[in-house]
């Protein structure tokens, strides 16, 4: 059974949080000489002057509408990368404790562990792209404290065996982090149905893609209650600016927009997949559950370099283990997947 209190670092089980001048008044006020703000404003035309919500409320509360999970069971990041490196700073000791990897996949995994000072263990995929069940075993021990999984996998671009994952859940000690930034563009339910039934369960999703949101960092975890909680207490008190705050509100309320982009993506992708088929120096394309695909090229570097001459800028993955002579293409607007496909056309 899974135990938040055995994984938990000791430093972060006895943590007294920070205290805002905001957390401690809770109420109606008209005067608030509590913060050291400048209570005449900002020389903008919008108020910057107060500090913003800690917990973020309003924005987990649309969140909630559209996820179907109660707010405390939602924590906000300033990126999904800030969620990343919390779960680090709150469950890993430093120079002791070790997390599982399953590369090829997001490289920001492995950036925060080593900063850290974190070891990685890390249990390649199968050719398919898929999970080492029994590596992932072996390589677990008691100072294990977290196995990421990426799905729909970044750089791959498939999702993960919903069965695996789940064996995982079942069996490790530790917490399984599940990556959905992409989630939105995939075939697959979200694992963010499964967190009443797996205590061990973190679910990270991001406005960055889908949203349209990449500038604004504003990321998502979806877990317990209590390992919600920790997060809360290690996260840095303001995390979420108010502007962020503010625009992202406003963001949710357009979800048909973002619905439409969505159809409109997995259009162009399916489109642009049957184009790239047809070059020759297209050896594979991998099956897609995001808004980028893989594709295998007799030359990587050459037709990276190529495009770049051009104005067009992809992703040379070609260095990756398992990804030998890949690229990873994002799908764009109609009119750039045309242009690259123009471009593609007059390469040999
Ligand atoms: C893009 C991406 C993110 C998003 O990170 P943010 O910090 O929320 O912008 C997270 N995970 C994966 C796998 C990604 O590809």
């Amino acid at each position: 059974m899974f135990d938040i209190n055995k994984i938990l670092r000791n430093n972060i089980k006895n943590l007294v949080p920070y205290s805002s001048a905001r957390d401690e008044f809770k109420g109606e006020a008209s005067i608030f000489l509590d913060a050291n703000e400048n209570a005449f404003g900002s020389p903008l035309n919008t108020d910057y002057n107060r500090y913003p919500d800690p917990l973020q409320y309003k924005v987990k509360k649309r969140l909630s509408e559209i996820k179907g999970v109660p707010p405390r069971n939602i924590f906000l990041g300033n990126g999904s990368d800030e969620a990343i490196d919390v779960i680090f700073r709150a469950f890993c000791n430093p120079g002791v404790d070790n997390v599982i990897l399953v590369p090829p996949t997001y490289g920001m995994y492995e950036v925060s562990a080593n900063i850290n000072d974190i070891e990685t263990r890390k249990v390649l995929l199968t050719e398919d792209y898929q999970l080492n069940l029994e590596g992932i075993a072996e390589a677990i021990d008691e100072g294990t404290k977290l196995i990421f999984i990426c799905s729909p996998n970044n750089p791959t671009g498939n999702s993960i065996n919903r069965e695996d994952v789940e064996t995982l859940l079942a069996n490790f000690h530790g917490i399984v982090v599940v990556d959905e930034a992409y989630i939105n563009y995939s075939r697959q339910k979200s694992f963010i149905q499964e967190l009443t039934e797996y205590a061990n369960l973190v679910v990270l999703q991001t406005l960055s893609k889908a949203w349209g949101l990449a500038a604004l960092r504003v990321g998502m975890a979806f877990a317990s209650e209590e390992i919600i909680e920790v997060m809360n207490k290690v996260k840095p008190p303001y995390n979420i600016n108010e502007a962020s705050q503010q625009l992202a509100l406003e963001a949710l309320n357009n979800i048909d927009t973002v619905n439409g982009w969505i159809r409109e993506t997995l259009a162009q992708r399916d489109k642009l997949v049957l184009q790239l088929k047809n070059l020759e120096f297209v050896l594979d394309i991998y099956p897609s559950d995001a808004n980028f695909i893989l594709v295998k090229t007799t030359g990587a570097k050459d037709i990276y370099n190529f495009l770049v001459e051009q104005g067009i800028i992809v992703r040379d993955r070609s260095k990756v283990e398992l990804c030998e002579g890949c690229l990873r293409i994002t799908i764009g607007t109609p009119d750039e997947n045309d242009k690259l496909i123009d471009a593609l056309k007059n390469y040999k």
